[in-house]
């Protein structure tokens, strides 16, 4: 068996380029070629993890099955590969100084100055390489958050030239990433920026093997040979990256660029069978050739940033795919629905997702979509907080408590439907301590959600402290709302459906966090499908 190979992404001229889709569908491509594959995220900062971060600053928190809060890129590189990925697949400044600066406690050092290097960087390349020990993959693909040139990201550049170095050219590759930007004023496209940006990584040291540029329009055989010539690349190298109208496309046109098989000539891998690509192929014809299209609102309050709801919107998209149906999602600000423009804002819509979050902001508008969709009977997902507003407005209009809350809203409540999980009590820290990752749940065989999975026994992921106040649980199902998704270890109520309603499921868990290509979610599946029926039903 070869030894493992090392791909390192790199980013330069601008964030936001598209590394992390760029190295899936690189990873798509070995994998369906029959390599094992993994990818990696380096991120510069220096929170340990982005569970701390609000949305806004970084967009959505991606929780793994292992229970790590992660970033969203491993969302893709999951929804691609479909493969799960952890805690181990994404690594940020904070957690390598807390490695580092827990051995100098323990005295592992001892006698020694601890510095950024050797210390920082061995820690750096002890976790790229973990990755590929532990595991038995081919192919380690790392993406190295940040642009080049950023302060941040010296040391990880450092640590990919000792690693470059130590492990050899046919053991190691670096692709870069950068855009070359089209001048509207003299109808050009420029390669100056991306000079630039190599001669940066020149500075630190590396030599860039393959060159990926991101552009608008079709590069010229000129520009390849510019760019070649003057980054020292082979033209073979010099991989374009158009836009395109679906991320799910890029594995189809970087396998046209050919860089799969630049990239295993590199590593001296055999390029033995095509990709078997049909089943992806297919997926994307299907996107891109809707028979039907609906309407579905995502009620949340995080709404300004379409990043913050990334797996919610791509798990819809493949749930899409599947009803062979555009689905228009359409993201409402929570804080903007109230009693007298509800009905102007959401009669128009299909299907009504209510999104995850926390604290108050945005909540009423949260519970008063759920009273919309439960009573105008439009189909209704409710994610985590979600489900628990629709278990709140139930309680209020149906059960008649009117002051029913959830405690993490107000303490006051007479009536706290939705509580702090007991083991959640005596948690003060805020880094990694919400109920986390997989759990196993039992699906109650006469329900919805059974006839979506097909079973009865799943697992989910969480991210969450509260949960539904068991003590309500007769009266909630003595007045239609069943309990039909229950954790067997602790009996905490996972997943609510409403009975008399075409569709209308809440659950406690984050279905969109198990989305992938080859394996849609079920209950995406069957909500979009629901939405569907209510269309061609004739809404
Ligand atoms: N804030 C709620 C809780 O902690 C819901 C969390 C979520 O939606 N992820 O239980």
């Amino acid at each position: 068996m070869s030894p493992t190979k090392f791909i390192f992404v790199t980013g330069g001229v601008t964030s936001s380029l598209g590394k992390g889709i760029i190295s899936s569908s690189l990873a798509k491509l070995l994998q369906a070629r029959g390599y094992r594959v993994t990818i990696q995220k380096l991120d510069p900062y220096i929170n340990v993890d982005p569970g701390t971060l609000n949305p806004y600053e970084h967009g959505e928190c991606y929780v793994t099955e292992d229970g790590a809060e992660t970033d969203l890129d491993l969302g893709h590189y999951e929804r691609f590969l479909n493969v799960p990925t952890s805690q181990a697949n994404n690594v940020t400044t904070g957690r390598i100084y807390q490695s580092v600066i827990n051995k100098e406690r323990r005295g592992d050092y001892l006698g020694k100055t601890v510095q950024v290097i050797p210390h920082i960087t061995d820690e750096i390349k002890r976790r790229i390489k973990l990755l590929g020990q532990k595991h038995k993959f081919d192919v380690v693909i790392t993406e190295i958050g940040g642009t080049v040139g950023d302060i941040e990201s010296l040391p990880y550049i450092e640590a990919v030239r000792q690693l470059k170095w130590e492990l050899g050219v046919s053991n190691t590759l670096v692709i870069h990433l950068t855009l070359v930007p089209f001048l509207a004023a003299s109808g050009e496209l420029k390669t100056k920026p991306t000079q630039h940006s190599v001669k940066a990584l020149l500075e630190n040291g590396i030599q860039p093997d393959v060159l990926v540029l991101r552009t608008e329009k079709t590069l010229s055989e000129d520009i390849r040979q510019k760019v070649a010539l003057f980054c020292n690349v082979n033209i073979d190298s010099v991989i374009e990256s158009i836009d395109v109208s679906t991320i799910y496309e890029v594995p189809l046109r970087m396998r046209r660029e050919k860089l799969d098989i630049t990239v295993l000539k590199k590593l001296r891998l055999r390029a033995n069978q095509e990709p078997q690509l049909e089943r992806w192929e297919a997926f994307v014809n299907r996107l891109k050739n809707p028979k039907h299209r609906v309407k579905i609102a995502l009620v949340g309050k995080y709404v300004e940033l379409k990043d913050s709801y990334m797996s919610i919107m791509e798990s819809v998209v493949h749930a899409g795919a599947v009803n062979e149906c555009e689905v228009q999602l359409d993201r409402i600000h929570s804080e903007d629905v109230n009693e007298g423009n509800i009905r102007s804002l959401l009669h128009s819509y299909h299907g009504l997702l209510v999104a995850p979050g926390f604290g108050h902001r945005g909540i009423e508008g949260k519970i008063l979509t759920v009273q919309y969709a439960r009573e105008e009977k439009i189909p209704f997902l409710g994610i985590c907080l979600g489900m628990q507003c629709a278990v709140i407005e139930f309680a209020r209009n149906v059960l008649g408590y009117k002051d029913a809350h959830s405690t993490e809203m107000t303490r006051k409540t007479r009536h706290p439907v939705i509580d702090l999980m007991e083991e959640q009590k005596g948690v003060t820290e805020k880094g990694g301590t919400m109920r986390l990752g997989s759990y196993p749940c039992v699906v109650k065989g006469k329900s919805l959600v059974y006839k979506a999975y097909g079973m009865k026994e799943i697992s989910e992921r969480h991210r969450h402290r509260y949960e539904f106040n068991d003590k309500y649980l007769e009266e909630f199902e003595q007045a239609g709302m069943k309990a039909v998704g229950i954790n067997p270890d602790n009996d905490l109520v996972e997943i609510m459906e409403l009975n008399g309603h075409p569709w209308f499921v809440g659950v406690q868990f984050h279905p969109e966090y198990r989305s992938t290509v080859e394996n849609p979610h079920p209950l995406f599946v069957h909500f979009v499908k629901a939405a569907l029926d209510l269309e061609l039903g004739g809404k």
